[in-house]
């Protein structure tokens, strides 16, 4: 994952400065001197946090559970970014999740900049009581360098409302009088939390698939079809059409890309297939989606594995392997599961010709390079979630004034935002031949390279 994202990021670079775009004022000497100090701030975080949190267990052990926070790039505002509660975090990963919210939040136009948070623990083998401690000594042991005006982390994957609620209340203790709403976002509404801010996510992918393959299309048939970019020639022969959906990861993001999919009154879409950590469900003429959550808010969050599993959900499926979804003859695939999901062994075998990446960089670099030749449309995930931390931003905005708004007001907010990018974007990508990830780097980095230049920092 690091070398794709680093890969990708240094191909925009070598785009922008081909096409001029990369600082037109800057001539000769100056400006390769600028490119080569932005290839520098963008391929190194500027801090990295590690600490060993020690927590005492039910049981009366003591254990020491690695922990990173890591700040990216804070040229455009305080740095922002998940926490994530999972086995397999570690220093190089948290440091690529935090470089991809310093681009996500650039190409969004969201004046954060990038980090990222990682505990290596399964959430899964701990009790509520000594998830509260594990919360809480992070924020005691990373105390110093986070708050409401340098560093806002929110829930990632493996953590939620109650974490953020638990660290803001441990915040608040170690500061006492300070403003603290700001400290966290992602919380719970009675804790300060937005409205609309745990569906953000999810809300955001369907959005950005939805508006991508019907609303941009109807407005610009013309656009598309007098192109020779192979993804406009993909885009336009599933667009305005029913689609078949498969959704892999039925958590926070996939089970509401899932539901909003199920519910779109203006698409006959269906959702055909779900999967999650034990399981695929396949049902060639659609899942009933509200069933499957239902079930799964009663079930830990796993989706039925048996028969009568199936039935006391209400619902009529195959039980598949878990990792057949990925190979379903689908239209859409919507990637909402963990990074490296499509790689060199299953690339050849995908038939969507559409993917959404709900998750942080769930396609290899190969596979990314493999599809993208094949004309397979990739919406690449700094694009497709940036619905959660632009939800952030407005819970940390409410924060500061203290005056909320409704969910309504929110998502509309939330969909202006992401139209806006993508009306930014859509248009040059179906000019130019690069696939629709290396189009965002390219803005990202461009709004980054002025940013840093005017600061002068690019010396
Ligand atoms: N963890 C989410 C992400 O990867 C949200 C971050 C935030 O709200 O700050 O974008």
């Amino acid at each position: 994952m690091e070398e794709q994202t680093k890969a990708i990021v240094q191909s925009s670079l070598d785009a922008l400065m081909e096409n001029q775009e990369f600082l037109p004022e800057l001539q000769g000497e100056m400006r390769s001197q600028a490119f080569t100090s932005l290839s520098a701030i963008l391929s190194t975080p500027n801090q990295i946090y590690k600490s060993f949190l020690r927590v005492p267990l039910d049981n009366g052990a003591v254990v020491r559970i690695p922990s990173f926070r890591v700040h990216h790039n804070n040229a455009m505002g305080p740095y922002k970014g998940g926490i994530r509660f999972h086995e397999s975090v570690n220093e190089e990963e948290v440091v690529n999740l935090a470089f991809l919210m310093t681009l996500k939040n650039a190409l969004h136009n969201v004046p954060f900049g990038g980090g990222k948070g990682g505990v290596l623990i399964n959430p899964r083998d701990f009790s509520e009581k000594e998830l509260n401690m594990i919360s809480r000594k992070f924020v005691r042991y990373f105390a110093d360098v986070i708050g409401a005006t340098k560093d806002i982390p929110a829930p990632d994957m493996g953590s939620g409302e109650r974490e953020m609620d638990w660290m803001m209340a441990e915040y608040k203790k170690i500061h006492p009088g300070e403003p603290y709403l700001g400290s966290f976002t992602g919380k719970s509404v009675e804790n300060g939390g937005s409205l609309g801010r745990r569906e953000a996510t999810g809300k955001g992918v369907y959005f950005t698939f939805r508006y991508l393959m019907h609303d941009f299309v109807k407005e610009n048939e013309q656009l598309l079809s007098s192109t020779s970019n192979k993804f406009a020639a993909t885009t336009l022969a599933h667009a305005n059409r029913p689609l078949t959906l498969a959704v892999q990861g039925f958590g926070n993001v996939g089970s509401i890309t899932a539901l909003e999919a199920y519910k779109c009154p203006l698409v006959d879409n269906t959702v055909v297939a779900v999967s999650d950590r034990n399981v695929t469900l396949y049902n060639e003429n659609g899942l009933d989606i509200p069933a499957l959550i239902s079930f799964t808010s009663k079930n830990r969050g796993d989706l039925p594995v048996t028969d009568e599993q199936l039935s006391e959900a209400g619902v009529s499926a195959e039980i598949r392997s878990r990792d057949d979804l990925l190979t379903l003859p689908v239209d859409v695939l919507v990637l909402a599961a963990l990074e490296n999901q499509i790689h060199e062994n299953n690339m050849t075998e995908i038939h969507a010709k559409i993917i959404v990446e709900g998750a942080n960089a769930p396609t290899t670099k190969e596979a990314d390079q493999y599809l993208s030749d094949q004309g397979v449309v990739i919406i690449p995930d700094i694009l497709a979630n940036a619905g959660g931390v632009i939800v952030s931003y407005f819970e940390w905005l409410q924060g500061r004034e203290t005056q909320y708004h409704s969910e309504q007001e929110i998502y509309d907010k939330l969909v202006g935002q992401m139209q806006q990018t993508m009306d930014m974007i859509l248009p040059q990508y179906f000019g130019d031949p690069f696939p629709l990830r290396q189009n965002c780097y390219i803005h990202s980095v461009k709004r980054l390279s002025t940013v840093l230049y005017k600061q002068g920092k690019l010396y």
